[in-house]
């Protein structure tokens, strides 16, 4: 098979590594890619928001399936306009991707099925929006309804707060995204990322991993794209992952079918465990970043029949296998990330680093100059690593981050802390 992946940061550096380690593939293309993703794939300077062109170099590479690394894509259509040409893509289409691409869709999907998430309410103007807020006190979460790249939620501690955040973002300041609100009630328990693969009708769940948000030590500082990742997530229990299969991702799946978008591709659960059980807070259509990382060097069983599967529509006998080893990532980013940052500085020790046992090295945002690895994005390097347990695996990761020289870079010393001290 020759597959074309879309993407450039860490997320697709794993996803690469893992299907250029399939029997099944005899050419890997990415596209735009980075250079930790050369080494694994081609990389082609295309553009992912050109169909037409994608669309081209498909058919005179006689590409077998496309995945669909970043939601950006995905909400565009590309799916859709790729198996119109007669490709065959993993990811959902634009109307199934409106998961991610409307948090109003997907709360009223939510609302209309019994599937536990936060009570809210969507808004078109400011004041009734406030009239709501004043109604239902603070802490309360306010959320852009569109597309923001990470900075269309904000969790206001105060009236004043929400009533700010409710301001801006109908004065435009995340654009289109913000024209729509929606604002909920604040849930108070423990995050986890949770995977499902689907292909229409049927989903299996992947496995569960918990992010780490906030740029600084113990969540402290702005929030960020992720700053680090550990997998298995302890809270998510047995009990728990048959609670949100059947009453969060299959009411989901049904409903989906039911309105003609039938879901394909991954769907990305973020929850809240609450002492009433799993609720949802958010879907992403598309796999996470930086949790892929750690998911993919669990995963056992090769990706590419899973995705060709999902996308088929034949997941029913479908099995994955994983290790029973925990994975860690602790992110390096750019000294000023998520603020501004600086772009070109040298990296070395790349290759003494990859040496710790259990290690595994992701780039996020890199280039090559020919002689050196630099820095070319805010989140830049993802050092993974496995162990028997989380503690294991975050040794090992922190042992790989030490030999790495990077004096523009700084990651979170506290990844997987709060795991390793209940014993994971
Ligand atoms: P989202 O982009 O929707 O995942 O939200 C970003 C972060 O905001 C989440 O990871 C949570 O930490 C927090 N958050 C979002 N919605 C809620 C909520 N209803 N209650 C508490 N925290 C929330």
């Amino acid at each position: 098979m020759n597959i074309l992946l879309l993407g450039s940061g860490g997320r697709e550096h794993a996803l690469a590594w893992k299907m250029a380690a399939s029997p099944l593939v005899d050419r890997l293309y990415c596209a735009p890619g980075n250079a930790g993703i050369a080494q694994e794939a081609e990389c082609v300077a295309l553009d992912p928001t050109d169909h037409a062109a994608v669309i081209a170099f498909c058919k005179e590479n006689k590409i077998d399936l496309v995945m669909v690394g970043p939601e950006a894509p995905l909400c565009a259509g590309i799916v859709d306009d790729l198996e119109a040409a007669g490709i065959k893509a993993f990811g959902p289409t634009r109307k199934a991707a409106q998961l991610e691409g409307s948090k109003g869709f997907t709360k009223d999907i939510c609302r209309a099925n019994n599937i536990p998430t936060a009570a809210y309410e969507r808004f078109t103007a400011p004041e009734p929006a406030k009239d709501y807020i004043r109604k239902h006190g603070a802490p309360i979460v306010v959320k852009a309804d569109g597309l923001a790249a990470g900075k269309g939620v904000v969790v206001a501690e105060t009236i004043a707060q929400a009533e700010a955040a409710i301001d801006m973002m109908f004065d435009g300041g995340l654009g289109a995204a913000g024209a729509e609100v929606v604002i909920e009630e604040f849930l108070q328990g423990e995050e986890a990322s949770f995977f499902a693969l689907c292909d229409g009708t049927t989903a299996i769940a992947l496995a569960s991993a918990q992010d780490h948000k906030r740029a600084f030590d113990n969540d402290q500082g702005p929030n960020t794209g992720g700053m680090g990742a550990y997998s298995p997530a302890p809270v998510m229990t047995d009990e728990m992952t048959r609670r949100t299969m059947s009453e969060i991702i299959e009411p989901t799946l049904h409903a989906m079918a039911a309105m003609g978008a039938p879901y394909k591709g991954v769907l990305f659960a973020g929850l809240m465990i609450t002492k009433d059980g799993p609720k949802l807070i958010e879907y992403n259509v598309r796999f996470g970043d930086p949790e892929t990382q750690v998911l993919m060097l669990r995963l056992m069983s090769d990706i590419v029949p899973a995705l060709m599967a999902a996308r088929d529509g034949v997941l029913k006998s479908f099995d994955l296998r994983w290790y029973d080893d925990a994975a860690l990532t602790v992110v390096m980013a750019a000294k000023g990330y998520p603020g501004d940052y600086r772009k070109g500085s040298v990296i070395e020790g790349l290759e003494d680093a990859a040496k710790v046992e259990g290690a595994q090295i992701f780039h996020a945002g890199t280039k090559s100059d020919g002689a050196h690895i630099l820095a070319n994005g805010g989140r830049v390097l993802n050092v993974c690593a496995i162990g028997r347990s989380v503690a294991e695996a975050q040794r090992q990761a922190y042992a790989a981050v030490d030999r790495i020289n990077w004096p523009d870079g700084f990651c979170r010393r506290d990844i997987g802390k709060r795991a390793v001290e209940r014993g994971a």
